[in-house]
């Protein structure tokens, strides 16, 4: 199943339909992103630039999020392929019950509660992800400027707002732009969990 881009990385495309100078940026982006014949070398190169960005970002001081936050996790994280195989290859642990039970449910819309569709990565008792190093392009771009609170699942009246994080966004959104294939993680790890 094809997903959409993350609203961040959409929102700074349009952005740059405008601005010359970012259009210049997503090209030489994408000259950087496809000199890379070694996958992981990529994703790796990827996850440190995306983070340089972000830390330099100027408006990252507005951002609301903080350790211990979590309630993002709780959404269903999109990622390319490449990073479920570069995450893979780490053999990270992670919650068998919740992958099942989350397979089940987008593949063949089985009912799920709110505590099952936190991230199989959520280590809920220390309230922390467990593969934090290695975790998504679309977790390291998420930050938020509203209320943490706002970003619970079940919240839906109140609104989020990111913060644009332009330069990063368009990087992520060059990367979709040559490797367009995007899934949530229950459908990205390879084994059917339902079959097993
Ligand atoms: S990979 Fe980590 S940061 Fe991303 S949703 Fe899962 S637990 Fe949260």
């Amino acid at each position: 199943m094809k997903r959409s881009l993350p609203h961040v990385v959409r929102q700074a495309q349009i952005k740059a339909r405008k601005e010359p100078e970012l259009k210049k940026y997503i090209i030489d982006q994408m000259r950087r992103l496809t000199s890379f014949s070694n996958p992981d070398e990529l994703i790796r190169w990827l996850y440190e630039e995306v983070d340089r960005l972000i830390a330099t970002d100027r408006d990252l001081k507005n951002s609301t999020c903080h350790k211990g936050c979590h309630f993002c996790c709780y959404h269903p994280i999109s990622l390319s392929p490449k990073e479920m195989n570069y995450l893979n290859r780490t053999k990270p642990d992670y919650s068998e019950a919740r992958l099942k039970i989350q397979y089940d449910h987008f593949n063949h819309g089985a009912p799920i509660n709110y505590e099952q569709r936190a991230c199989i990565y959520l280590d809920k008792i220390k309230g922390e992800c467990s593969v934090y190093k290695n975790r998504p392009l679309i977790c390291r771009l998420t930050h938020v400027v509203t209320e943490p609170v706002n970003c619970h699942y079940e919240n839906d009246t109140t609104p989020i707002e990111h913060l644009p994080l332009t330069e990063a966004a368009l990087l992520i959104g060059a990367f979709y732009m040559i490797y367009p294939e995007v899934e949530i993680i229950p459908t990205l790890i390879k084994e059917d969990p339902v079959s097993n």
